[in-house]
């Protein structure tokens, strides 16, 4: 059976933080917050990875209110989702992502992108999508107050788990 879900997630930017957006340190001078790294692109992720396999979302099994997830690599959040599925039987198909960020630039960073997720998922890079694109200055992301990113994941049934 294939099944498909989708993600979308959205985070502030601030002074005094790291950048990470989809497993790639960037240099910035903001960088989003989040009780995690607040990695958007991999938190939409995982969205619609948890929803393509209706396993709730990645509040229900990551909350922001426990201690182990502060300031966790998200990249360990999405390999945790990639166990999740597999224990149901799941395997990855594809999954797209698309960043929306005025600044900076995500489209240098892509490739390195990829490579992240790749690995963390166990998967080939040509399963990985990732697109960035502005708003045209428009609304938060137009004006530099946060970055969202929607995905898109189409996961199969490789073995019925009663
Ligand atoms: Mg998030």
């Amino acid at each position: 059976m294939t099944r498909i879900g989708m993600g979308f997630d959205v985070h502030r930017l601030v002074p005094d933080r790291e950048l990470w957006i989809g497993g790639v340190k960037i240099d910035h001078e903001l960088g989003l917050l989040g009780h995690s790294d607040a990695d958007v692109a991999i938190h939409a992720l995982c969205d619609a990875l948890l929803g393509a396999a209706n396993l709730r979302d990645i509040g229900y099994h990551f909350p922001d209110t426990d201690p182990k997830w502060k300031g966790a690599d998200s990249r360990k959040l999405l390999a945790r989702v990639i166990e999740l599925l597999a224990e149901q039987g799941y395997t990855l198909g594809n999954c797209d992502i698309t960043i929306c960020a005025e600044r900076p630039k995500m489209n240098p960073h892509i490739p390195a992108m990829k490579q992240q997720l790749a690995a963390a998922m166990h998967c080939d890079e040509n399963q990985i999508s990732i697109k960035a694109t502005t708003t045209e200055r428009l609304g938060f992301t137009g004006r530099e107050e946060g970055i969202a990113a929607y995905a898109v994941a189409l996961i199969e049934q490789v073995s019925v788990v009663s």
